[in-house]
């Protein structure tokens, strides 16, 4: 996919690849069903879910307080704390620790903030060899894609395409089982862990109160990574403190299940300061690098609220529009409903056109365990882009919205339709009707369109459907 094209061009290429469309799909849709099964077996989830959200809430209004604190505390741990304003400080601090020590190979657990600041490319160009160990990433890097998922990033591969790759940059006999390629991507990872010097991650939370980073993994990989090497690095978005140890376990509870439907991911990890004596494994450094990347900026601003995102990857399974194009559409690492709003925020113009890629259908702030109201978001941040949107297109909603405030109007319509519109006596007017030419084309290309009833809402209402109440 190219990745400088428009977002509608690529939207379409996307929708046109029906093997990705198929494998994206089927993954999504059991991982929605996984989340309401799992949900269903929770007792108190709405409860639950508006405590997490005033967890998040909370944090984000008292943030520098408890970053100070969380600060405070890993310092007396031992832990080195960095602040990095942006993506390239964050790279040079990651660098630095890993040139100045004569580090030569690091392992990586999946983080989306080094992803944000393309951490690896930069470790490259400094001379130390990233090797990232989740089954996942691993794929993604030696078969050079890109993650299309913030939790599954192989959503949009088959079997075949991940035995291929295995075959071709591994060396080892080409197999489609399951098990066996996660053999053989263990075994070779093995030997990278026995070698390897420096440790990356990132972190699900970082507790206040203790200095603790919490780390949620299916894979066990990270605690490989936090445990081998000598030197551990963390880079943490700012906006993943939470106050106290034990906010931990409502969110927790929610998280899982909301991205797998498992009640808790197979291994939660806490770190507390490097490795101390008598301790038999852990980094002998711990270093800790909080990262702005324009996150003080959204903080102070009316779209605050996406910060409580506790990546779990739901509203992207639930999304009609991300099940149907995959992650790679939308040209970041943030993807889906979440990256729709998150994008525009750190990336600015090159992005303001993925609120547009939505049909506010409200299904991604349902899954929400942290109740973020994206569909009021992005109609928020198309509202702030207006302005830029084609004249034409601009005087057209200026229209529909007079029309919208006029009910004479409106309902005038409404009768002009039912009388105009073609009757095949389906209810439907098919997407291969001659009306839908262009303009109305990119709507109307997958849609079939609902004929107006014979009566309206109003009309059955006069008509005595009020009496039956
Ligand atoms: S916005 Fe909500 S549902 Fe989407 S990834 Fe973040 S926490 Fe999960």
């Amino acid at each position: 996919m190219n990745p400088t094209s428009g977002l509608r061009a690529r939207l379409a290429e996307a929708h046109r690849d029906q093997r990705v469309v198929d494998a994206v799909h089927l993954a999504t849709w059991r991982k929605v069903e996984a989340r309401a099964d799992a949900m269903a077996g929770l007792r108190h989830y709405a409860a639950l879910r508006d405590r997490a959200a005033q967890i998040r809430q909370h944090t984000l209004d008292h943030l520098p307080q408890y970053l100070e604190q969380f600060v405070e505390r890993a310092t007396a741990l031992g832990a080195t704390v960095h602040f990095a304003a942006n993506a390239d400080a964050a790279c040079a601090t990651v660098c630095d620790i890993a040139v100045s020590r004569g580090l030569k190979l690091a392992v990586k657990s999946k983080s989306m903030t080094t992803e944000e600041v393309h951490l690896n490319d930069a470790l490259l160009a400094a001379g130390v060899r990233v090797v990232e160990t989740d089954l996942g990433e691993f794929i993604v890097q030696i078969d050079r894609d890109r993650p299309s998922h913030i939790i599954t990033p192989i959503i949009h591969k088959d079997r075949r395409q991940v035995a291929r790759a295995m075959a071709r940059e591994l060396g080892c006999p080409y197999t489609e089982d399951p098990a066996e390629m996660t053999r053989i991507a263990r075994q070779h990872l093995r030997d990278i862990f026995r070698r390897c010097d420096l440790g990356i991650t990132g972190a699900n939370f970082a507790v206040a109160e203790t200095g603790t980073l919490c780390l949620v993994t299916n894979e066990g990989n990270g605690r490989m990574t936090v445990t081998r090497p000598r030197v551990h690095v963390a880079l943490v978005g700012i906006e993943k403190i939470i106050p106290r140890l034990i906010d931990l376990p409502v969110i927790l509870k929610l998280l899982a299940r909301s991205s797998t439907g498992q009640p808790l991911g197979a291994y939660t990890t806490l770190i507390t300061g490097p490795r101390r004596e008598g301790d038999v494994d852990g980094p002998e450094e711990l270093h800790i690098v909080l990262l702005d990347n324009g996150r003080s900026r959204i903080l102070s601003g009316p779209f605050r609220e996406v910060l409580r995102c506790v990546r779990c990857g739901a509203c992207l399974n639930a999304c009609p529009v991300y099940r149907n194009v995959g992650g790679h559409a939308y040209n970041s690492v943030y993807p889906g409903p979440i990256g729709s709003v998150l994008s525009p925020l750190l990336y600015g113009r090159p992005a303001e056109e993925l609120p547009r890629a939505s049909s506010l259908c409200g299904l991604c702030y349902q899954v929400c365990p942290v109740k973020i109201d994206i569909p009021r978001l992005l109609v928020q941040l198309r509202t702030a882009t207006r302005a830029r949107q084609p004249r034409g297109k601009r005087l057209l909603m200026r229209a529909w919205a007079w029309a919208m405030d006029r009910p004479w109007l409106y309902r005038l319509a409404q009768r002009l339709m039912r009388r105009l519109l073609p009757d095949d006596g389906t209810g439907w007017i098919n997407r291969d009707n001659h009306l839908f030419r262009r303009p109305l084309r990119a709507w109307t290309a997958q849609r079939d369109l609902l004929r107006p009833p014979p009566q309206s809402f109003r009309e059955l209402w006069k008509g005595g459907l009020g009496d039956e109440r």
